[in-house]
């Protein structure tokens, strides 16, 4: 059963991606609305009633009425698109407690709970591993999301965050690559085969890459955590994880020459 929508299974509507959605969608089993329930114990530190559905809306009022919980580790949840709120700022929370009804209120499309889970510093971080499970300790926990560009597909395809997944289809070569910390920033750059090394690109202001233009090197690097990073090779292998940015062989991910079709990060 779900941890936060009563008397229900959930069901996700839309993910975490760590740039443009950095909540979790859900819904009641077979679209249904459902109560919202207190994920852990915990204090109501902000809420926010009388919110109506719009969808032009911008900041903290594309949350509609929303409650926003501090738990005892530090860890923070919210709550957002409610339909109406049960609870006020200042009141004491158990876990289980109903904080309102599954709306339609601030910017959504549909009736649903949009939900999300912050580190003590307010970062949010992936929710997905902990909807149904307790909150993990206090940690500055780092993320780094990233997509490429399919040359073949001639699009940009899904973000990846930290080493789930790679970024990229095996066997097209990648044209573009855009990174994104939940915190701090990075700096990166791609090498355009048997040419030259383009621009340092920071965050996601841009993307480093021409799309179209094959990639046969990357670099990366971070003022927070450590990077690692490695290349997949069109002509069919892995090659080595990389923790450096610099003009050695062993500072950057890729052999001059052969095309990339992947990136995997991760973050220490
Ligand atoms: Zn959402």
């Amino acid at each position: 059963m779900s941890r936060v929508l009563y008397n229900a299974v959930n069901q996700i509507t839309q993910k975490y991606n760590g740039i443009s959605h950095k909540g979790i969608d859900l819904v009641k089993e077979k679209n249904k609305v459902a109560e919202v329930m207190a994920h852990s114990d915990g204090e109501v530190v902000a809420c926010a009633t009388g919110q109506i559905h719009n969808t032009n809306t911008t900041g903290t009022q594309t949350y509609g009425n929303y409650v926003k919980l501090k738990h005892n580790n530090g860890m923070y949840t919210l709550y957002a698109h409610l339909k109406n709120v049960n609870v006020k700022k200042g009141d004491r929370v158990k876990q289980g407690d109903i904080l309102g009804e599954m709306g339609e209120t601030g910017k959504a499309y549909g009736a649903h709970l949009h939900f999300e889970v912050r580190t003590n510093k307010d970062i949010r971080i992936n929710p997905t591993p902990y909807i149904d499970a307790d909150l993990p300790n206090n940690t500055e926990k780092i993320e780094v999301t990233y997509q490429t560009y399919d040359n073949v597909k001639k699009k940009w395809l899904p973000n990846v965050i930290n080493d789930s997944d790679y970024a990229g289809n095996l066997g097209n070569d990648i044209g573009g690559l855009a990174i994104n910390l939940s915190k701090g920033s990075v700096e990166y750059r791609v090498h355009e085969m048997n040419n030259k090394w383009l621009p340092i690109v920071k965050d996601r202001e841009d993307y480093a890459g021409n799309l179209g233009k094959t990639i046969d090197g990357v670099q990366m690097q971070s003022n927070e955590g450590k990077l690692e990073y490695r290349a997949h090779l069109k002509d069919g292998k892995w090659l080595s994880w990389v923790d450096k940015f610099d003009d050695t062989n062993s500072g950057y991910a890729g052999i001059y020459g052969k095309a990339i079709d992947a990136i995997q990060i991760k973050i220490k």
